[in-house]
């Protein structure tokens, strides 16, 4: 395929900026619109919703309210958190004139980047908001964990300009996989620990029990949640599933139909990439509005790793957050707390659960579609979008990019002029090892099989009258 096409130029703008002054002031919050509300997350002892007086201890009391709030539907986006966001917002929205031409589709593909940052995801969305009220609340240090590393590098950076202190638990198979992602970190000043490690009880039963473990997102959440609660002045962050994330990361969203408006343009398709659900949650939030407000809407269609099939395979049920079972129960999508990914996935896509709110907008049929997709047809799709385009992206943007491409064709087949939105959620800088095993074709695809499944829905707590 050729990446060159006719010469007539590019008579369409290709990026599109808002100017730093329409950077959205207050964020959406679509729980407020939401006909059917997710089931409420609850405390594992008594069974009953928890409260913020519950939450407060493992998160920032502002936070946690976030975490509970179902009847504001916009919320004030803190002055600090805006002058932070123009370091790097808006976030461009870019017609990707190029690959459409490659592929000689008639449809129009758009992307929102939020690659361009030095955390080289949409995850400093949230980062700093969350380091925002962590400050304003007096506290001295928070604790997280990270996958891929994205959101540990994000949390560092945030944190940094805050001045407050980092403890980032990072799943031992990135700690291993991405030392350049470690340094970013350091230089940031958070103290990055390998998950499981020795300094948690967690940990220590983890590594006792499975000495080989390469970690998981799961008991790294356990780790940075125990080491929260018992340090003072300390709070634990999480950076996708909760409410609060999917409330931060609408700035994305709104951004983009801003941007689209001044084009004249609204989404036949909006697709995204899902792990834990806050990016997709963030791109589709202005949209979700019109659709929940009955106005138009795009299809709504979030991709998954054929590896970790939360939604497409997944049991909609209250599951714990995480692998050491000690944070709330929420109903989700999952594939059992005691799920472990294929290490041999690349990216930050392979979380056992799905966003609450995500989850109930997929059950109640507000998002159209979940589509699983196999790691090799991802990278042929990032490797074309690179040439194309000219920027590496992210192993897990790529899935959404995958589909795109395949809805792009799907459009040549039939002739059908569609409008496609995407979200290009990172760059691809910390993957190369996932890029070099994709050209030395010694990537492979894993897709568990039902016995598979059925070793982590065993881990879905059995209780009565709940699920
Ligand atoms: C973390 C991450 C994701 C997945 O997380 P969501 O919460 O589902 O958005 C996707 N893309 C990139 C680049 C990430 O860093």
């Amino acid at each position: 395929m050729s990446m060159r096409g006719p010469s007539e130029g590019l008579a369409i703008p290709y990026k599109t900026y808002l100017a730093e002054d329409e950077v959205p002031r207050q964020w959406y919050n679509v729980r407020a619109d939401m006909s059917q509300d997710h089931a409420p997350i609850l405390n594992p002892g008594t069974l009953k919703p928890m409260t913020v007086a519950e939450l407060e201890p493992v998160f920032c009391t502002e936070l946690a309210k976030q975490e509970l709030n179902t009847t504001d539907r916009y919320l004030d986006i803190p002055q600090e958190v805006r002058d932070f966001y123009k370091m790097y917002r808006p976030s461009p929205l870019i017609r990707a004139y190029y690959l459409e031409r490659a592929l000689e589709t008639p449809a129009r593909i758009y992307y929102k980047y939020e690659g361009n940052n030095t955390s080289g995801s949409h995850k400093l969305n949230s980062a700093i908001a969350q380091a925002y009220y962590a400050k304003e609340q007096g506290l001295t240090g928070l604790t997280t964990e990270t996958g891929a590393g994205q959101w540990g590098t994000a949390m560092s950076m945030a944190c940094c300009y805050f001045d407050l202190a980092l403890k980032v638990y990072m799943v031992k198979v990135s700690y291993d996989q991405k030392p350049y992602r470690k340094t970013v970190m350091q230089t940031y000043g958070a103290e990055v620990i390998a998950s499981p490690s020795d300094t948690t009880q967690v940990g220590r039963k983890m590594r006792a029990e499975f000495p080989d473990s390469n970690g998981s997102l799961g008991t790294a959440i356990s780790e940075a949640v125990e080491a929260a609660v018992t340090s003072e002045g300390t709070r634990y962050v999480l950076g996708s599933v909760l409410n609060q994330v999917l409330l931060h990361q609408s700035v994305i969203g709104l951004e983009a139909k801003a941007a689209m408006d001044k084009l004249g343009v609204y989404p036949d398709i909006l697709i995204g990439c899902a792990g834990g659900g806050s990016n997709l949650g963030g791109l589709m939030s202005a949209f979700m509005e019109d659709r929940l407000a009955k106005r138009r809407a795009p299809r709504f269609i979030a991709v998954e790793p054929a590896s970790c099939p939360s939604l497409t395979r997944g049991r909609f049920a209250y599951d714990f957050c995480d692998t050491g079972q000690v944070t709330p129960l929420a109903k989700m999508y999952t594939l059992g707390n005691g799920f472990m990914p294929s290490p041999n996935h690349a990216g930050g896509l392979r979380y056992h659960g799905m966003s609450p709110i995500i989850s109930q907008l997929y059950h109640d049929g507000h998002i159209d579609e979940a589509r699983a997709v196999e790691q090799g047809s991802v990278f042929e799709a990032a490797e074309l979008f690179a040439r194309c385009e000219g920027t590496l992206p992210a192993p897990e943007s790529a899935h959404a990019i995958r589909v795109a491409i395949d809805e792009a064709l799907a459009c040549k087949a039939s002739g059908e002029e569609k409008t496609i939105l995407f979200g290009l959620t990172g760059n691809g800088y910390f993957d190369l090892l996932a890029y070099q095993q994709y050209n030395e074709g010694s990537m492979s695809d894993f897709i568990p099989t039902d016995a598979d499944l059925a070793r982590g829905f065993a881990t879905i707590p059995a209780f009565e009258g709940l699920q």
